[in-house]
């Protein structure tokens, strides 16, 4: 990361930090997420294997039938986002979403079905359709469908609210691993206007907007999404550092093997 230097006058300081928003840790909402960091634990700051913390997602694939209902018809997608919603259904687990959407029962969006890329409960990961296609999850035909993977995060009675947002952060952090996408396109629900709603940015996933929109609850959510992504990328960057390692090993015994040689010769020959 680089490091920007630049001299604040001390007297600035003060009035900056009482002008920032999000700043009041009285509110409810800083409550509320610092009570879930407390439960959850600090993300640890250790590099991870990409593959473990594939492992650990427990991901279950039982995608909808390609041609049928939700993937009747084929459109191949870029994912350049990631959208986050919640279910706001109190009955229905992950495994009952995904057979809703196997036998085409939750209709709407631009093809007469709706669809999204993964389904979150506290324990498991399903995944309904495949990340280089199109789901019908946001904001019909706006670039939320367009160009990001959906995940729902399930609400069930019975079913460990902060166990099922911190396997979605693991889930994001995957995802953005895999295919690339800054931190920045980690978008709620809401970030996408759903044209002709009189309420167009929908208040979802509800539990992590404050009074109907994204604030301190959502970043303290995109901020686990981070932290978990950068373990995944300190992995890749200690394999990194340990084949130079060895590369420079190897480059060193081989100098030293050469003169062993180029010795043993000259002994030979004088
Ligand atoms: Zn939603």
């Amino acid at each position: 990361m680089k490091l920007f230097r630049i001299a604040i006058p001390a007297v600035i300081v003060p009035a900056i930090l009482l002008t920032l928003p999000g700043c009041n840790t009285n509110s409810s909402s800083s409550r509320k997420s610092a009570l879930w960091e407390k439960e959850l634990g600090a993300v640890l700051n250790t590099a991870e294997s990409p593959d473990e913390a594939h492992k650990e997602l427990n991901l279950k694939v039982d995608l909808i039938a390609k041609g049928s209902y939700g993937r009747r018809i084929f459109r191949e997608m870029t994912p350049q986002y990631i959208t986050i919603h919640s279910t706001q259904n109190y009955t229905g687990d992950a495994y009952a979403h995904a057979k809703a959407l196997k036998r085409g029962a939750l209709r709407g969006g631009v093809i007469g079905y709706l669809c999204w890329h993964f389904t979150v409960q506290d324990d498991a990961v399903i995944q309904h359709i495949p990340t280089d296609e199109r789901g019908e999850h946001a904001d019909f035909d706006g670039p939320g469908n367009r160009y990001s993977i959906g995940i729902e995060m399930c609400e069930h009675n019975g079913n460990n609210q902060l166990k099922t947002m911190e396997r979605t952060a693991k889930l994001a952090a995957n995802l953005m691993y895999h295919h690339k996408i800054p931190i920045e396109n980690i978008r709620a629900h809401y970030h996408w206007p759903r044209e002709g709603y009189s309420t167009p940015n929908k208040n979802c996933p509800h539990f992590l907007m404050e009074n109907g929109r994204p604030g301190d609850t959502w970043r303290w959510f995109v901020g686990r999404i981070n932290r978990h992504h950068q373990r995944l990328i300190a992995y890749d960057e200690a394999v990194r550092q340990q084949q130079q390692q060895e590369e420079e090993e190897r480059r060193r015994n081989s100098i030293v093997l050469h003169f062993w040689d180029r010795v043993t010769h000259w002994i030979r020959v004088s």
